[in-house]
């Protein structure tokens, strides 16, 4: 396959690469992507593409508008953030920031993004506006609903905005996407089950609130079992226990403290759990004389593409890479992406792309596929004018 804008872009491959592999070298967690936002911006700035500074904390939009006439516009989103990990990898642009690292790939998202700056504000043959949307903190800070409460799509309008994300275990520069939900909401819940406790000996003295702990955590999983309608999938999983003392095992503890992780596709069964388990812990609870108190957090929706841009998605990388690299019809998975904040608010999809074989995203060997750089800025160059078109003139 040959594409006019892939081999531009290739022409400035090591520019990106070397974008790519500083940002990887100087890794930045949530709110804190000053140095990485300070790079977009310059970068931005050489090319001549307008810029905003500081909506959602660090984040950054870069606005470039076509040449030809146009009141339609479009949002590309790339996130910046790094995770706290320790990274165990031997490369020379290694992490140098001790117990962080890019093992999401964020530094290439951001590389690609800038990878289509550039191309597009040198070539401006479209109608309309491009906001290239730099997101800080992805990793569970919610980097992408701050944006949407300070205002992006009121001080940035746009008709569309799109996502990206480089996968391990997709051939390199394949993608994969599907309509309707593609990731799962993301949420955290807690209960607090609380009797008298007592002597270890005497437990017909007291209440014992581990009965209903452990009654729960079997409990739960009948709500997958027998709640959640067969064809429909969830995940509840319990993350932390605690209760007692390891210095008293003759000790019945007055309290247990248990958390987790609850994991949805559709809002109506995203419901369910949280009512669910509600019912449970304190029915469960009542049963054993003792009392409950649950809380059901919702962190990030599930990531819902909509139909006719995820349609756009699939035709623009078919033409890019070839139509058999690209599997409009991926199975969803259960990790979440908070871009879904995006897509709540503006219609839009999300695209895998392709890292190639290796170690997964969050854990500590894991690096962004270099290779797959130009593919992507040209995947983003070509969505955004198959969106704005050439307009009237
Ligand atoms: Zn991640
Ligand atoms: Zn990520």
């Amino acid at each position: 396959m040959t594409d006019a804008v892939l081999d531009a872009i290739r022409a400035h491959e090591d520019e990106l690469i070397a974008i790519r592999q500083d940002i990887h070298a100087h890794p930045e967690t949530g709110f804190e992507e000053v140095r990485t936002a300070g790079i977009v911006a310059a970068k931005l700035r050489e090319w001549g593409v307008e810029v905003h500074e500081g909506l959602g904390k660090t984040g950054v939009i870069g606005t470039i508008k076509g040449s030809r006439p146009g009141q339609r516009a479009v949002g590309l989103r790339a996130d910046m953030d790094a995770l706290h990990i320790e990274e165990k990898s031997d490369l020379p642009y290694r992490s140098q920031v001790p117990g962080k690292m890019h093992a999401c790939g964020h530094d290439g998202h951001t590389a690609m993004l800038l990878g289509a700056a550039r191309y597009l504000s040198e070539h401006r043959d479209f109608a309309g506006t491009v906001h290239l949307i730099f997101q800080p903190a992805e990793e569970g800070l919610g980097g992408a609903r701050t944006m949407v409460e300070e205002g992006l799509f009121e001080q940035f309008p746009m008709d569309s905005v799109y996502g990206m994300h480089a996968i391990p275990g997709i051939p390199e520069g394949d993608f994969f996407i599907c309509p309707g939900p593609m990731m799962a909401a993301s949420d955290s819940w807690s209960v607090v089950f609380r009797g008298t406790g007592g002597h270890g000996s005497a437990p017909d003295k007291g209440t014992d609130p581990t009965i209903p702990a452990a009654q729960f955590i079997l409990g739960v999983q009948t709500i997958i079992g027998r709640n959640v309608a067969g064809l429909d999938s969830a995940v509840l999983s319990v993350g932390h226990i605690a209760a007692g003392a390891w210095g008293s095992p003759n000790i019945i503890p007055a309290e247990v403290v248990m958390r987790g992780t609850g994991r949805s596709f559709r809002p109506a069964v995203r419901d369910l759990l949280e009512r669910r388990m509600g019912e449970l812990a304190a029915g469960i609870a009542a049963a054993c004389g003792c009392t409950a108190e649950f809380a059901y957090k919702r962190g990030t929706p599930p990531t819902v593409n909509w139909p006719e841009q995820t349609d756009l998605a699939v035709e623009v990388a078919g033409k890019l890479v070839g139509a058999d690299k690209v599997k409009g019809n991926m199975t969803p998975v259960m990790g979440s992406e908070d871009f879904a904040f995006m897509l709540e608010k503006k219609q839009g999809s999300y695209i895998f792309i392709g890292n190639g074989e290796g170690p997964y995203v969050h854990t500590p060997l894991y690096n962004f596929n270099d290779r797959i750089l130009a593919t992507g800025a040209a995947y983003w160059v070509n969505l955004a004018k198959a969106e704005l078109g050439l307009g009237e003139g």
